[in-house]
């Protein structure tokens, strides 16, 4: 009798298994079904082809979609210029002429000046910390929410890690040597420096190493050690100093929301996962690769620290620049109201651990 109990109960439980099996199973038939449909979408970026780790980055990921889908959802990457101008990739995605773009966020600040937000803050949060705060700490909504009214959907596409200060053809020990110094630097970081006498200047990739060789500019931001030695700044300039204002810039695959919401729900998932797949291993590849660079740094190169009275006084400044923005546009003080609230709550956890490590370990 306890055998046939077993027995009785065993083919009853297996069969309780393999109805819930079933029913899981024809679930995932009936969603699934729609993915064997292939998918094509075209994505613009604003980097050269190939161009090493941004570029790189986005290619995989275009890969890794291929492959996690079986091969029914395939993204083609159009490099800068190719099906659209590099800066215009986000009015390209926003008006349906191509699917989705990878470029930076701080690009867009002319569209909303709440987007700079999104893509970092001078003398503010890490990679690691931005990533927390957009995914737990309530910034994906704003940024989801913000992008909605342009028909785009964001996910986060990668991160620099902690970026340099620039190259500087002199020393910079005080204030009045930024006085009139014509550098080129972008977003927030170029605003409060301009509040310190900079003039800052933009100019496309390809224009400044020829610029600060020559001399027209005086100084240049670009990324890390790994991608400045790529762009040859070593040579037009000796003094290079550490970093202040992108301490961890954030890149974005942007979709057209309505492109987006017409994806299968795995097809969604497939994104989503290569995207987060991507900005790990993009995190990581730049802290390698410029760790490798800096150690093979030329020795004409100097590594400077900016005196304590400029960063006292870009953070000055940096204050008057959020608050005059907080003012002029409401998107940007709900935005950065999120910003500072996890920057608060980040605070105290981040000295006691990670600030603590750092200084044990030195
Ligand atoms: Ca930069």
């Amino acid at each position: 009798m306890k055998r046939r109990d077993f027995i009785t109960s065993s083919v009853v439980g297996a069969g309780a298994l393999a109805l819930s099996g079933c029913y899981k199973e024809e679930n995932r038939a009936t969603k699934s079904s729609s993915v064997q449909k292939k998918v094509t979408l075209k994505l613009a970026t604003s980097w050269p082809a190939h161009f090493p780790i941004m570029g790189t980055g986005v290619d995989n990921f275009a890969k890794r979609c291929f492959e996690l889908s079986g091969g029914t959802l395939e993204i083609k990457v159009y490099p800068k210029n190719i099906l659209v101008p590099a800066l215009q990739v986000f009015d390209a995605t926003s008006a349906s002429q191509i699917d989705a773009f990878h470029s930076g966020v701080y690009y867009w600040k002319g569209k909303n000046s709440a987007f700079s937000i999104f893509g970092g803050m001078p003398l503010g949060l890490t990679s690691e910390e931005m990533l927390t705060w957009l995914k737990f700490g309530g910034g994906m909504e704003l940024w989801r929410e913000l992008y909605a009214k342009f028909n785009l959907y964001p996910l986060v596409g990668g991160s620099t890690g902690p970026q340099m200060g620039g190259w500087f053809k002199k020393h910079i020990n005080s204030l009045a040597d930024l006085k009139g110094l014509k550098m080129r630097i972008p977003g927030l970081g170029g605003e409060v420096l301009k509040r310190l006498g900079v003039n800052p200047i933009l100019l496309p990739a390809g224009e400044i190493y020829t610029a600060l060789e020559r001399g027209t500019i005086d100084a240049t931001e670009w990324v890390g050690p790994a991608l400045d030695r790529m762009m040859g700044f070593d040579k037009a300039a000796n003094y290079y100093y550490t970093g202040w204002h992108e301490p961890g810039s954030i890149l974005e695959i942007t979709f057209n929301k309505e492109r987006w919401e017409k994806l299968s729900d795995e097809h969604r998932a497939i994104i989503t996962a290569a995207s987060e797949e991507m900005t790990g291993t993009m995190v990581q590849e730049f802290r390698y690769k410029n760790a490798k660079a800096l150690a093979e740094m030329p020795s004409n190169v100097e590594i400077k620290n900016f005196p304590k009275e400029v960063i006292d006084a870009a953070k000055v400044a940096l204050k008057d620049v959020l608050n005059d923005e907080s003012k002029k546009n409401q998107d940007f003080k709900r935005v950065i109201e999120s910003y500072n609230k996890f920057t608060k709550l980040n605070k105290k956890w981040d000295d006691i651990s990670t600030r603590n490590f750092l200084n044990l370990r030195s």
